[in-house]
């Protein structure tokens, strides 16, 4: 029997060493946000910017909705907290929460906006690029760094991830069996 996304966080809170219940809070409503845009149509993956316990920017990944390949859930959290604070760079000890693992794109915005700690839920084995394919917030070159932490509520994100896309190969089946009905 599969958990539920509330018995899977109390899970974790059990048996994780250094997730402090904040962290649970707002991986938790990443995790909201990237459900909101699997409603969209869009891959669900969603992402928070806390400073002093407070969100200050937020999004969802929208590429498809917004035609731009741009918004990814970071950039979108990003581009909201540099708005709302009027500053292209976020404030000391800002935490990003994010439900996947940044692609290259979003890692070199987050080292370029400056945020302090980056937590991210489930793995991208394809082209995440903190860890999975490379690490680059390790890279040397770079003049600021970023602290990473993986894993808190991966499982419930992967299972969203599988499930949309379990979903929208079989509306892809029935769609090409629709039209081969009229061939
Ligand atoms: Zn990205």
């Amino acid at each position: 029997m599969s958990l539920q996304p509330h018995q899977i966080i109390r899970q974790q809170l059990m048996t994780s060493k250094f997730w402090s219940v904040q962290d649970v809070h707002w991986m938790e409503y990443a995790l909201t946000l990237a459900k909101q845009g699997a409603e969209c149509g869009e891959v669900p993956v969603g992402a928070v910017l806390v400073h002093d316990e407070m969100i200050i920017g937020s999004g969802f990944n929208e590429p498809i909705g917004r035609h731009d390949a741009t918004a990814h859930a970071e950039i979108l959290a990003l581009r909201d907290a540099c708005l709302r604070l009027n500053n292209y760079r976020l404030p000391l000890h800002t935490t990003l929460y994010v439900t996947l693992e940044p692609c290259t794109m979003c890692v070199g915005a987050l080292i370029h906006a400056r945020v302090d700690r980056l937590i991210y839920a489930a793995s991208e084995p394809r082209a995440g690029m903190v860890g999975s394919q490379m690490n680059l917030p390790a890279e040397p070159f770079y003049n600021h760094h970023i602290k990473t932490y993986q894993g808190l509520c991966a499982e419930h994100s992967s299972q969203m991830l599988k499930y949309f896309f379990r979903q929208r190969r079989q509306m892809a089946k029935k769609n090409k069996a629709r039209v081969s009905q009229f061939i």
